[in-house]
């Protein structure tokens, strides 16, 4: 079954004020909710990028001492029931949705990082240019067939929007 992944439509909203402000370099930021099963993520807030994250044309890196503060302070006041869900980012003038092998890796290391306490991370991929974005929602995990060798699987998720 494809997963699915809610978003609030103030949520969307500010992701296309980042983008269209940042074309055409990269932008993103992070998501917090949950997961209502197994399958179905529920997106509740996001946290921006931060005010030391670097935008380029083919790179995003987020403000990470500033986001996981962040963090923390929407999973208190949430009363725990939020946790950090995963990312997303833009791909200005790209034409197709499909995670870059730097994506990939960046899914890996969330996975592989215990503090992230997330081993099914939410990649969304902004693609376009500006008043003109398609969201392109993944959803990651590790396979380990063989001890020593995991695979990084993305399925491709369904996104609907709310509120
Ligand atoms: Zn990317």
């Amino acid at each position: 079954m494809q997963p699915l992944v809610w978003l609030p439509r103030p949520v969307v909203h500010e992701m296309h004020l980042d983008a269209d402000k940042w074309y055409d370099d990269e932008t993103g930021g992070t998501f917090m909710g949950y997961w209502a099963d197994s399958n179905v993520a529920v997106v509740t807030a996001s946290i921006p990028g931060g005010p030391h994250a670097h935008r380029a044309r083919y790179s995003f890196v987020p403000d990470q001492e500033w986001q996981q503060s962040e963090i923390g302070r929407h999973y208190l006041q949430s009363a725990r029931l939020d946790t950090y869900l995963g990312d997303w980012h833009t791909h200005p003038n790209a034409a197709c949705g499909s995670l870059s092998c730097k994506d990939r890796a960046c899914l890996r290391k969330i996975v592989n990082t215990p503090s992230a306490r997330n081993v099914t991370p939410i990649m969304i991929l902004m693609c376009g240019n500006r008043q003109s974005w398609n969201l392109h929602a993944w959803v990651a995990r590790l396979r380990r067939p063989f001890i020593f060798y995991d695979q990084l699987i993305a399925a491709e998720a369904v996104v609907q929007f709310y509120g």
